[in-house]
């Protein structure tokens, strides 16, 4: 090929166009083990260049298959995947250019971590003051400058994690892949390490795909989330669409604090609903994702966005409600009440003195506007 030969992601807008969206692709792709049961449903997902994209769902819910399936540790039973528009249908493992790091930090025990880390670039025959240089810049990366001539088990869980990820991504990949990393270490060190994973991605901008089923995780690191739930992709979002702007009833409850009020909806007018809830009366809600009239739904609203005593005409929705338990929480506090004969209402009040002025079985007004409740799936 002549060195004029233009690469054709250079001279094809629509191929470039269809990288930046579609970097990594999941066409339809099924995954069976016992060739019964679906453990991936159809799986369609397109993670940009350059993007954190997270998925999150319970244990159990396909996102380790769907990392291993792109890594090249499993085949799908159906479907394809696609890296840089081409498939990676028979490209081995070990030629996929993908950067890997697992919850346990899988570094090779008896090898120092200079050898840890230089061993991706000796497996690819780089020179040796390259694999010098790269290492150093990779060490100071993860702030282990210095630690070149320990071994793992002479590092703590964080240091062994930080060179998990150093290694992960010191032969320049195309994609990197974080199979819940920090679920291993404790809550300060992992807090500590999201900030790092998130600086370090926001520094070199590799596209990475990361696994966790910790919301709050999810929600600090990502660009977007793809939630799963039982091998299906409920809900792909940014953090924020996915917290003020939950689909399905799951998608609610696995994000964020949220009251469920079950009841069947009477009447539709446009994006908007009339539902009789269960033993409470009647609310107005977003119309979100209900099939009509007579059909079940459970509004969902945020804890934060019900209030005490709304002036008339703010709130198209007002209950009288019996405080059941008051929870200081510092920073807030959460409020049980009982609407009719839901008991497990909460709201959260900010953290100003009037959470000092309510008392249990005092009876008080509560309301939230038409658009904070949102009427979705009975499932
Ligand atoms: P997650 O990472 O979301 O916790 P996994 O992808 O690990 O979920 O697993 C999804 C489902 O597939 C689970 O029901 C799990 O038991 C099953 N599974 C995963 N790997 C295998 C395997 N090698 N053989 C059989 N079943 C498997
Ligand atoms: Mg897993």
């Amino acid at each position: 090929m002549s060195s004029q030969t233009p690469a054709y992601d250079e001279t094809t807008p629509s191929a470039r166009d269809v990288q930046a969206e579609g970097f990594v692709r999941f066409v339809n792709v099924e995954k069976t083990f016992d060739g019964e049961n679906l453990v991936l449903e159809s799986l369609n997902l397109d993670v940009r260049q350059g993007e954190f994209l997270t998925l999150l769902g319970p244990s159990g819910s396909g996102k380790t298959t769907a990392l291993l399936l792109l890594a090249g540790f499993e085949l799908p039973t159906r479907g394809e995947i696609l890296l840089a528009g081409r498939s990676l249908h028979n490209v081995p493992p070990n030629r996929r250019d993908i950067g890997m790091v697992f919850q346990s930090y899988a570094l090779f025990p008896h090898k120092t971590v200079f050898e840890n880390l230089a061993f991706p670039l000796v497996a690819r025959k780089r020179p040796k003051d390259e694999i010098e240089r790269r290492v150093a810049q990779a060490l100071a990366m993860v702030h282990l400058t210095g630690y070149e001539g320990r071994r793992p088990r002479e590092l703590s869980g964080g240091q062994q994690q930080r060179v998990a990820v150093a290694r992960a991504l010191i032969f320049e990949p195309k994609l990197v892949l974080m199979d819940e990393p920090l679920s291993a270490l404790d809550r300060r060190l992992r807090e500590q390490m999201q900030m790092e994973i998130k600086h370090i991605h926001e520094s070199i901008g590799v596209t990475t795909i990361y696994v966790t089923h910790d919301q709050t995780e999810a929600l600090i690191m990502s660009d977007r989330i793809a939630v799963f739930n039982n091998g299906r992709i409920e809900q792909l979002a940014t953090p924020k669409t996915l917290y003020r702007e939950p689909k399905s009833t799951f998608v609610a409850e696995f994000i964020g604090e949220n009251n469920l009020l079950g009841g069947n909806v009477v009447e539709m007018d446009g994006g908007t609903c009339t539902v009789e809830i269960d033993g409470a009366g009647h609310i107005r809600a977003l119309a979100v994702n209900v099939a009509g009239v007579g059909s079940r739904t459970n509004v969902s609203i945020r804890s934060e966005d019900v209030k005490f005593d709304p002036p008339e005409g703010a709130c198209a929705n007002r209950f009288e409600a019996r405080i059941e338990e008051v929870m200081f929480l510092g920073d807030h506090s959460r409020v049980r009440v009982s609407i009719g004969t839901h008991d497990d209402f909460v709201i959260k009040v900010p953290g100003d003195d009037r959470d000092s002025s309510y008392r249990p079985r005092d009876v008080v007004t509560v309301g939230w506007t038409r658009e904070d409740g949102r009427a979705l799936d009975a499932p």
